[in-house]
């Protein structure tokens, strides 16, 4: 049986006190008790919100990127060992918008990964597809390249640790959800491009989020699909009543 999971990704926003008033709130929130809640909060607010969550087995903190050095002179970054001592337990890679905006490429974060996992840290590996890729019918070739040049250097103890999001960015922070078949459709791809490369226990047990304007109103409907075991919210993590509601969506 997989980990199903809320995975929320604050972006950049809320301030330090906004972020601990609302981990503190989803910390003390009425939740379903087997669902694995992961906070992507700003490098700035993870102490505080790791203090908030350090007793709790169930609400966890990423970071939502990291350095692909260790340490140096790289004004403004932040490193991997930085996030650890922290609290965090993990780290989303491959954002769209570290794609789009910063010119990540696989290579570089498949690097990323390969740090992110030597300091015992877990990775969520981000992929998904540009609108025209999928109007062109190329999405499924598209993903599959992000995943095995992002994942597939790794070793099989290690690809076990890491969380995949799908996020198809058409419907990141566009209001528009991919249907529940076309997430399911993709999920499944992927999982089977799994299981060549690792086998089908290893892909049995791969965390797979769907992202893209998940909401309260459609959450449950996603996450009811075979292959969709979770979800990464953006706008709808920001408030704890939506991200609750999603919580209690499985
Ligand atoms: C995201 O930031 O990864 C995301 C999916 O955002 P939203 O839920 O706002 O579309």
């Amino acid at each position: 049986m997989r980990q199903l999971i809320a995975a929320g990704n604050w972006k950049m926003n809320l301030t330090y006190q906004e972020g601990l008033a609302l981990a503190e709130a989803i910390h003390n929130a009425q939740r379903a008790e087997d669902i694995l809640v992961i906070l992507g909060t700003p490098a700035i607010h993870l102490a505080g919100v790791s203090e908030i969550l350090k007793d709790s087995k169930q609400v966890k903190v990423a970071a939502q990127n990291c350095h692909k050095e260790e340490k140096g002179a790289y004004t403004g970054n932040i490193s991997v060992g930085m996030i650890r001592s922290t609290g965090a337990d993990y780290v989303i890679l491959g954002h769209s918008e570290r794609r789009e905006y910063h010119g990540e490429t696989d290579a570089l974060i498949a690097e990323k990964i390969k740090l992110v996992l030597s300091y015992g840290l877990k990775p969520i590996y981000c992929c998904g597809e540009k609108l025209p890729v999928r109007e062109a019918g190329k999405h499924i070739d598209l993903v599959a390249q992000q995943v095995t040049e992002g994942l597939f250097h790794l070793s099989a103890e290690d690809f076990q640790k890491v969380i995949i999001a799908y996020e198809p960015v058409w419907a990141i922070g566009t209001g528009v959800t991919a249907s529940p078949e076309q997430a399911q459709d993709m999920h499944r791809c992927i999982r089977t491009l799994i299981a060549d490369k690792y086998g089908a226990a290893i892909a049995d047990s791969t965390s797979i989020l769907y992202g893209g304007s998940v909401k309260p109103k459609n959450a449950k409907e996603l996450f009811a699909q075979p292959d969709v075991d979770g979800g990464l919210v953006g706008g709808a993590s920001l408030k704890a009543d939506s991200f609750v509601a999603i919580i209690n969506s499985f």
